[in-house]
């Protein structure tokens, strides 16, 4: 039997095959590669989605991080405010503007950073909080923009993994100065490679997102900045564009695959990331959280279903962030969740049998 996949993106190709293999001949037929029509139609498209004015494609989700932090100004000296539960690329793109990240502890719920612990953390360098919203949940936004208001710096979300997801009714994208997306192929709404994008709705850090996606020029005559060569392509924007027409579908999929997960697991001696009030999770994996992590991944390992560790390292114990001086016994609910939370199969295309069949396995394994 063929092993269940963490994300089997063969079978949303299948699902859309036609409309994808259309457009991406419409573009190769049509001669225009590099901003053309496809991205200004996407950034358009994706604008509206997320209820802002501006969104300019780039090449990749840790480039739109990046470039948003330099665009806010952040550089050498600076001081920008994340979670150490995350993705390395959050804190890798905040380093690498020269910038330092500091790490906040993370809610045990919801696994997002922990907000009553921001503001000690706050020092005269820090100039913004980068906040993610993990594994599709929201981070609590209000309470992040309210000290970052009376504090007076800017707030970059991490929505990497969060397309569509809302809070407080407002989608990810349009609850801070500026958001970050990744189109990587097992994200929520994926292209065939690379793509990444910024989102905000400010004209002027719009105007300089633009220039340093291309060498910190506006005409490409005359350059004022240091830039980067950093673009989304047409292949994959005419992709992303048939794909964005599906997302809300494929997030309600998700999410009632998710509720039969829970509703499953009742009872068991697992948790799961709590989802708060007035906040809607999209589910982009599904986490389970155990004492016995390592025993159960192999068990459902060796019963042919995918499953994974997640950040099994948080980011303040990573050799590359040595040099911030951490100890293991710093943000222990983060190094705690390190050892126990892990991912099992979780796509739109799921069914509820298999759903199930993974439960049961679980079950029978931990009770
Ligand atoms: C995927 C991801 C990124 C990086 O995106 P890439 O497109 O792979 O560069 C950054 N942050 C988070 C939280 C992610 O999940």
């Amino acid at each position: 039997m063929a092993k269940l996949q963490l994300i089997d993106l063969g079978r949303q190709y299948e699902s859309i095959k036609h409309e994808v293999e259309e457009a991406v001949l419409r573009v190769l037929r049509g001669g225009r590669y590099i901003l053309g029509p496809e991205v200004k139609s996407f950034e358009e498209e994706m604008a509206s989605y997320c209820g802002v004015k501006h969104a300019i494609g780039v090449a990749n989700g840790t480039d739109a991080l990046i470039i948003s932090l330099i665009a806010m100004g952040i550089g050498q000296g600076d001081e920008v405010i994340t979670t150490p539960l995350t993705f390395y690329a959050t804190a890798e793109a905040i380093a690498q503007t020269g910038a330092r990240p500091v790490f906040v502890d993370i809610d045990p719920e919801t696994y997002n950073i922990d907000t009553s612990q921001i503001e000690k953390a706050i020092t005269p360098r820090t100039k913004a909080i980068m906040p993610v919203h993990l594994f599709g949940l929201p981070a609590e936004m209000d309470r992040i923009n309210a000290i970052a208001k009376s504090e007076g710096i800017g707030v970059i979300e991490d929505a990497c993994q969060a397309i569509g997801a809302r809070h407080k009714g407002k989608r990810v994208g349009s609850l801070g100065d500026i958001a970050c997306f990744s189109f990587f192929p097992t994200k929520n709404l994926s292209c065939f490679g690379d793509g990444g994008m910024v989102v905000t709705d400010n004209d002027e850090l719009a105007v300089k997102v633009k220039m340093l996606r291309f060498h910190g020029s506006k005409d490409k005559v005359s350059f004022e900045m240091i830039g980067f060569n950093s673009r989304l392509d047409e292949v994959q924007a005419a992709v992303l564009r048939v794909k964005l027409k599906k997302i809300d579908e494929w997030n309600e999929l998700r999410r009632q695959r998710s509720l039969l997960y829970k509703q499953l697991l009742e009872g068991l001696p697992v948790k799961w990331q709590q989802v708060p009030e007035g906040v809607e999770s999209v589910y982009h994996l599904f986490i389970i959280q155990s004492e016995k992590r390592d025993e159960l991944v192999g068990i459902l390992n060796e019963n042919g279903i995918s499953a994974a560790a997640y950040y099994k390292i948080p980011l303040h114990l990573q050799e590359a962030f040595s040099y911030l001086g951490h100890k293991s016994g710093d943000f222990p609910v983060a190094v705690k969740l390190a050892d126990e939370i892990f991912a099992v199969p979780l796509f739109p295309e799921i069914t509820e049998e298999e759903v199930r069949m993974i439960a049961e396995t679980i079950g029978s394994f931990i009770s």
